[in-house]
């Protein structure tokens, strides 16, 4: 579970032009626009990160028009993202301290409609079911609830999730890693779901496996990810390019109809890969590109191939600003990867995430 809600320090405070009441908190690489003079630099504050849904209490009524979700906002030409609390909104018997995770104790949840989408994934599968046992037992919530709860070892333990963490938490790897100079390459990032693609060798036979993003979808059916499975026959070139080895991992992004509200506005479906991953090294981007494009599988858009990090994380949001290379429409975002080290985060363009609806 992400810390949608933890304990941080305000590390600046920056005036907004033509604004007298109000100023900009920098928490991690974070900027906030907060009432002036509520918060003095140094202080330790609750730090609520975007997509944050807050429980209904007296305190964020100011939030029920949107209905409780934190999200990104523009004041004065200043982007907002998250909120910066006083600790006094947290419970006065125990003390805290700076990276404590408060999530649970203010009973914050995530707002997550791709996950949402998975849930109903499951749902859908239990709903199929032919057995009239438990057709008649799943009109009962009790039942759904174990019945639909995936079963661990779903996603297979040895593949790595898609996971990115946001640049603005990243704020030592940063410094860092902009000090050594290190070389990122760059890629588009893709508004869709993520699917994880496998094939195992297991005695002699091969075994294809096809996940969302946290469920391994066993059985054949109409989902995106076995639609794409089929449609550009990636157990067959799995199988091609496997070699010697005897597992490989293909994921990546598959956007399009009935996808967060498919933006790119796709008939069907389409995938862009972003991970091949064989047991003795994880491709390049470029390495993906050469591998796939023989079969017609095509990688995400590549932006730059030795970019190093600018001076702060500002001007790195800056960068992440632009157009898709998709269609004329702002961009979601960028990932990063370091070159030649297991390094890699993304950055989401703001004034995407302005865009989008409640
Ligand atoms: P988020 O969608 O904000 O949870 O960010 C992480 C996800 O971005 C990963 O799980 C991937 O499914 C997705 N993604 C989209 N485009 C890319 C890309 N170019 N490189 C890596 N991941 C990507
Ligand atoms: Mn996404």
């Amino acid at each position: 579970m992400r810390k949608l809600a933890s304990i941080r320090k305000i590390a600046d405070i920056r005036p907004i032009d033509g604004a007298d009441r109000i100023e900009t908190c920098i928490v991690d690489g974070w900027e906030v626009v907060c009432k002036k003079n509520e918060f003095k630099i140094g202080e330790l504050i609750v730090y609520i990160e975007i997509d944050s849904i807050l429980p209904e209490r007296p305190e964020f009524e100011f939030l029920r028009e949107r209905k409780f979700r934190v999200k990104t906002i523009k004041l004065r030409k200043q982007i907002s993202q998250g909120l910066v609390l006083p600790l006094s909104i947290l419970p006065s018997n125990r003390t805290y301290k700076e990276k404590d995770d408060v999530t649970e104790i203010l009973g914050v949840k995530k707002y997550d409609p791709e996950g949402e989408k998975e849930r109903q994934l499951l749902t859908q599968k239990a709903d199929n079911s032919k057995n009239p046992i438990i057709k008649f037992l799943m009109r009962y919530k009790w039942f759904r609830k174990r019945y639909i709860k995936p079963k661990k070892g779903g996603f297979p333990s040895w593949i790595v999730k898609t996971d990115e963490e946001r640049i603005q938490n990243k704020t030592a790897m940063f410094d860092i890693e902009k000090e050594a100079g290190t070389e990122f390459i760059i890629t588009e990032k893709l508004d869709g779901s993520s699917a994880t693609y496998y094939l195992e060798k297991i005695g002699r036979k091969y075994y294809f496996g096809v996940c969302s993003r946290n469920i391994h979808l066993k059985k054949p059916d109409n989902s995106s990810y076995w639609t794409i499975a089929k449609e550009l026959d990636i157990e067959s070139v799995l199988k091609n390019i496997i070699g010697k080895h005897n597992r490989i991992v293909l994921q990546g992004e598959i956007i399009g109809e009935g996808i967060q509200g498919n933006k790119y506005k796709i008939k069907g479906y389409d995938f862009y890969a972003f991970n091949l991953i064989y047991p003795d090294h994880k491709a390049s981007t470029p390495e993906i590109f050469y591998t796939l494009q023989d079969y017609g599988i095509k990688t995400v858009p590549i932006l730059e191939n030795h970019f190093k990090l600018k001076d702060t994380i500002s001007e790195m949001v800056e960068y992440a600003k632009g157009k898709s290379l998709l269609l004329d429409r702002k961009r979601e975002g960028v990932v990063m990867r370091a070159v030649d080290k297991d390094i890699s985060f993304k950055i989401i363009n703001p004034e995407f995430l302005l865009e989008e609806e409640i």
